[in-house]
């Protein structure tokens, strides 16, 4: 390791307690998307105690601040994602909101901070070409659909994840490259897990709408919503032996009302639902079969349906060039028997949304335990969960932005984005669909 990025991973060991104990004060109040208000001034008071000035509220909560080197060059992000989301029985779980982060989005924000403690207290910041963009986003679980398209009808937000809204405020419209760790579970990927895809995801909310009658003297004279759903649910999973393995298709539905009351038929259901693949074309194609299953329960019973499909995330790519840095830099740090392969991941992030638009890297770094998303959730070993990423991403940078930022420029020039950023909104905004069924009588 050369002499600078070695003064980088001091700065950053001498602030360790400082950044784990910043990630266990978040983890101790949790919050939700678009509701990380707390969590939010937390970041800014750790950006205001270094003096780095930000910006606050983009997106509702989102906190970002932009240092700046030595000398001009491109943009790199450094994101952490806010959010926790609902897990019931998590033992730091919010008593109101059942929000828990067990997904160590907690652990993100510290790395960020310890990006941004590595190099500002090493002076190395001083000696690079370019700036880079601290950034904690909003809202990267998609999580409380009805709850954010009451946000969406007041005027608050237009999508329903961060980085989408982000994206559409032109929040990183003076951002070049990209990069974040998320936090691992699995053992297998040891101490850092690097490259790989993930799935993208569309949501459906679903209404079936029949006719209350008394359940016991006439349920003749009423039409069965639930019945419907269930007819609808039956036909989904029928439809699953036509799914390719390699599109990694996932239909995964629950029902949000499943009645009023016991002893009146039910005339009102509802579902939520996500649709995701590896493809655009392979949820696409996905979704049109969900839709014909739809149909069939509201058909077989005589009920209504009401479809609203929702624009998710789209599939991740990582951007080849920025990998490599990374993983050089990773496989610095830990060895190359720590640093594995990721796969394919069924998961759905945000994160893919801004990989398509620009040169962006999703890597992950072990040190979590238990089920991601469940109640068993804990970053166990705060050193590969928080150091270790946050110097892989800090001396990525000092890679990126030295001699001109010659490295950066060179993964600029060589990555095709699949979408412009204009593109990408006229996309979101095409896959914005509501329909509704009824046989007629
Ligand atoms: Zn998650
Ligand atoms: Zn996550």
């Amino acid at each position: 390791m050369d002499e600078r990025k070695a003064r980088v991973c001091a700065a950053i060991d001498a602030r360790r307690d400082v950044l784990v104990r910043f990630a266990e004060a978040v983890a101790a109040q949790p919050e939700l998307g678009f509701f990380e208000f707390a969590t939010a001034r937390r970041f800014s008071r750790a950006l205001a105690e270094l003096g780095v000035a930000h910006t606050t509220g983009l997106a509702r909560t989102g906190v970002k601040a932009v240092l700046a080197g030595g000398a001009p060059g491109p943009t790199v992000a450094v994101l952490g994602e806010l959010d926790a989301l609902p897990v019931r029985g998590h033992p730091q779980a919010d008593p109101e909101t059942g929000a828990a982060h067990a997904c160590g989005h907690n652990a993100q924000l510290a790395m960020v901070l310890g990006v941004a403690h590595g190099l500002l207290a090493s002076g190395v910041l001083d000696e690079l070409a370019g700036r880079v963009a601290l950034f904690a986003v909003p809202a990267e679980e998609y999580v409380q659909i009805e709850r954010r398209l009451t946000l969406r009808r007041e005027g608050a937000i237009e999508f329903l994840g961060g980085k989408a809204e982000l994206l559409r405020l032109g929040a990183f419209d003076d951002v070049d490259l990209a990069m974040m760790t998320h936090n691992t579970t699995a053992p297998e990927e040891r101490s850092f897990a690097v490259g790989g895809t993930n799935n993208g995801v569309a949501a459906k909310l679903v209404r079936f709408i029949g006719r209350a009658a008394h359940a016991g003297r006439a349920p003749h004279e009423g039409i069965n919503a639930l019945n419907a759903a269930h007819v609808a649910l039956a036909a989904m999973h029928a439809q699953r032996e036509t799914y390719r393995d390699a599109d990694h298709v996932r239909v995964h539905p629950i029902i949000t009302h499943g009645g009023d009351v016991v002893n009146a038929v039910p005339a009102e259901v509802r579902l939520e639902m996500f649709v995701r693949g590896a493809s655009l074309e392979a949820i696409r194609d996905a979704n049109r079969k969900v839709d014909r299953a739809l149909r069939a329960g509201a058909l077989a019973i005589g009920a209504r349906v009401e479809v609203t499909t929702l624009p998710g995330y789209l599939p991740l790519r990582n951007d080849p060039l920025l990998l490599e840095v990374f993983r050089r830099n990773a496989t610095l740090l830990v060895g190359p028997n720590e640093v594995t392969t990721a796969g394919h991941r069924g998961s759905s992030t945000d994160m893919g949304d801004l990989s398509q638009v620009l040169p962006a890297i999703h890597p992950y770094a072990g040190g979590a335990i238990g089920q991601g998303h469940g109640a068993d959730y804990a970053l166990a070993d705060p050193e590969r969960a928080i150091v270790n990423p946050a110097k892989a991403m800090a001396l990525t940078i000092v890679d990126l932005l030295t001699d001109g930022a010659a490295e950066a420029r060179r993964v600029l020039a060589a990555a095709r984005p699949a979408l412009t950023r204009a593109g990408y909104l006229q996309f979101m905004r095409d896959l914005l669909q509501t329909w509704q069924y009824h046989e007629p009588d």
